[in-house]
């Protein structure tokens, strides 16, 4: 079906993929999915709810004692034949993602859609890695371990990179040999549920499983459903924590990655003249301006050293103000739309407190209500406190707050001043001081003079109110989405 200038799912408008079919939520609830640049209704798809999610958990419980006793490597071969079909379709999928996210095709949904297919390759080549251990428990004793699956495993995504997240749930349950119920987010489920229907004839029925629906209905049924031995959500720390005591409440296993609010840190040996130029250009990568700031891990808190401040907030801003901002969809954009209308009403009462405070705009300014897209400009704000709401908050928009810094002590205070622990930026060649501060800074995950995006193979997971656990590793898909069962037998009796 093809709406506009990209190609929708077929089949998947039903919005539910259950035990191997295409499934309509039998109330016949549908939603509508905006492109949120242009503001027009791309499509209806069904609104599943928790008669899919039981439907979807029986279907998974019985395909799973089938898929979970095939060899690993088969597990893997089908996992890699659906990271191809995806780098196949890529260009499609990109297109689809720009126009129900509103992440810019050039600079963003193109890349999701690529490391989406490298998350699939990634998972289905180290399948074969679900290795065991054997125990030198003592003579007449020979003691091992093995990895096994822990059963139906339920995930939820959110929309901000629906297509990253859904492919790395899909390959950690996949690959460990659990079967998965996952639920997108309603705002943007359109390429995830192409990618289902590319996988419809790959998997047995019931392995992969696909719910889309609101929050409240197909999320909550699918996070307390006693069916579900395991939880994997991506999202907001406040439903994350609605998700830990569903689990809680029946104790199963449960995988977290949250929020942010990640500091961004630079010493005046990141700003000669050699180097300045590469720095602020690693600020802006690093806040993902070209994501309109909705990166779980932006470097949104800029901690700059008050000796190269006037050398480096200019240019820092000249590099974010001289980004084009538009249409997801057209290819001179560097910068599409915020997801829907209470994001961006929620980012411009961000910014409208910090003015009435007195924050300077160095760049940008408080968004307005609009009629067109959701499009709000990259803004930098000085002149404000670390304990300011805008500082501490996780805006989830396109708005970096700058502060200067003069002790080191000073700096590490600020930056692990927060309730979230997600992602810190490091600017600075000399390694002493790296190795210092990446001691002392309080994150899952740091990046040093650099600010790219996640890499297949990389153990990736917040700390404190960020998350608990990791993925994107076999390491991490072992730790949580395996238990370890010990077998000792006693020879010779
Ligand atoms: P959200 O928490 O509102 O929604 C995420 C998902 O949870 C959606 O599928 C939604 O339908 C579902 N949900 C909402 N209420 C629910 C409930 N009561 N029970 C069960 N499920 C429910 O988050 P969002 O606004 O979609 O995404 C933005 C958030 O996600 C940000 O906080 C961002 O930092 C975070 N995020 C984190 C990572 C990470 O890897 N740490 C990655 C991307 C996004």
């Amino acid at each position: 079906m093809t709406i506009l200038d990209y190609t929708l799912p077929t089949d998947g408008l039903a919005g539910c993929f259950i035990d191997g079919k295409w499934h309509w939520p039998e109330n016949g609830a549908r939603i509508g999915i905006e492109n949120p640049s242009r503001r027009d209704v791309v499509c209806e798809i069904g609104k599943g709810g928790a008669a899919e999610i039981d439907l979807a958990v029986a279907a998974a419980k019985k395909a799973h004692p089938g898929w979970a006793a095939l060899a690993a490597s088969e597990r893997g071969r089908m996992l890699s034949e659906l990271g191809n079909r995806l780098s196949t379709h890529h260009e499609e999928v990109a297109r689809l993602l720009a126009a129900e996210t509103g992440n810019a095709i050039k600079t963003q949904s193109r890349g999701e859609a690529n490391g989406a297919a490298g998350v699939l390759k990634y998972y289905g080549g180290v399948a074969v890695e679900q290795k065991g251990e054997t125990l030198p428990l003592g003579p007449g004793l020979f003691s091992y371990t093995t990895r096994e699956p822990l059963g139906v495993v339920g995930s939820i995504i959110p929309w901000n990179s629906p297509l990253q997240l859904g492919t790395v749930k899909i390959g950690m349950a996949l690959a460990t040999g659990n079967c998965l119920v996952l639920k997108p987010a309603e705002d943007a489920p359109l390429a995830v549920l192409r990618l289902m229907e590319m996988a419809a004839d790959i998997f047995p029925p019931g392995v992969f499983n696909v719910v889309t629906g609101i929050g409240e209905e197909a999320g909550a049924a699918l996070a307390q459903h006693p069916g579900i031995a395991k939880l994997s959500f991506t999202g907001s720390s406040e439903v994350g924590k609605l998700i830990a005591h569903a689990a809680a409440d029946r104790i199963a296993n449960v995988t977290l990655e949250l929020g942010g609010k990640s500091p961004c840190i630079v010493f005046p040996d990141a700003c000669t003249p050699e180097r300045i130029d590469q720095t602020a250009q690693n600020v802006v990568n690093a806040m993902r301006f070209a994501r309109q700031g909705q990166s779980c891990t932006a470097g949104s808190r800029l901690f700059v050293h008050a000796s190269v401040w006037e050398h480096l907030l200019p240019r820092v801003a000249e590099k974010a103000a001289a980004m084009k901002v538009g249409d997801a969809l057209d290819d001179e954009m560097d910068i599409g739309a915020v997801i829907n209308e209470e994001r961006y009403g929620a980012i411009c009462s961000y910014v409208a407190e910090a003015e009435a405070e007195g924050a300077t705009f160095l760049i940008g300014e408080t968004p307005t209500a609009t009629e067109g897209g959701f499009h709000p400009v990259p803004t930098i704000l000085t002149g404000l406190d670390n304990n300011w709401r805008i500082a501490r908050e996780e805006v989830f928009g396109p708005v970096l707050v700058a502060l200067p810094w003069e002790d080191e002590a000073e700096v590490v205070k600020m930056a692990n001043d927060t309730h979230y622990g997600l992602a810190a930026f490091i600017f600075s060649p000399d390694m002493d001081t790296v190795q210092r501060m990446t001691r002392q800074i309080d994150a899952g995950w740091i990046q040093v003079n650099q600010g790219g995006g996640q890499i297949p193979g990389m153990s990736y997971g917040g700390i404190k109110q960020s998350g608990l656990g990791s993925e994107y590793s076999i390491e991490g898909a072992l730790e949580s989405y395996t238990f370890r069962k010990n077998v000792t037998i006693g020879l010779g009796s």
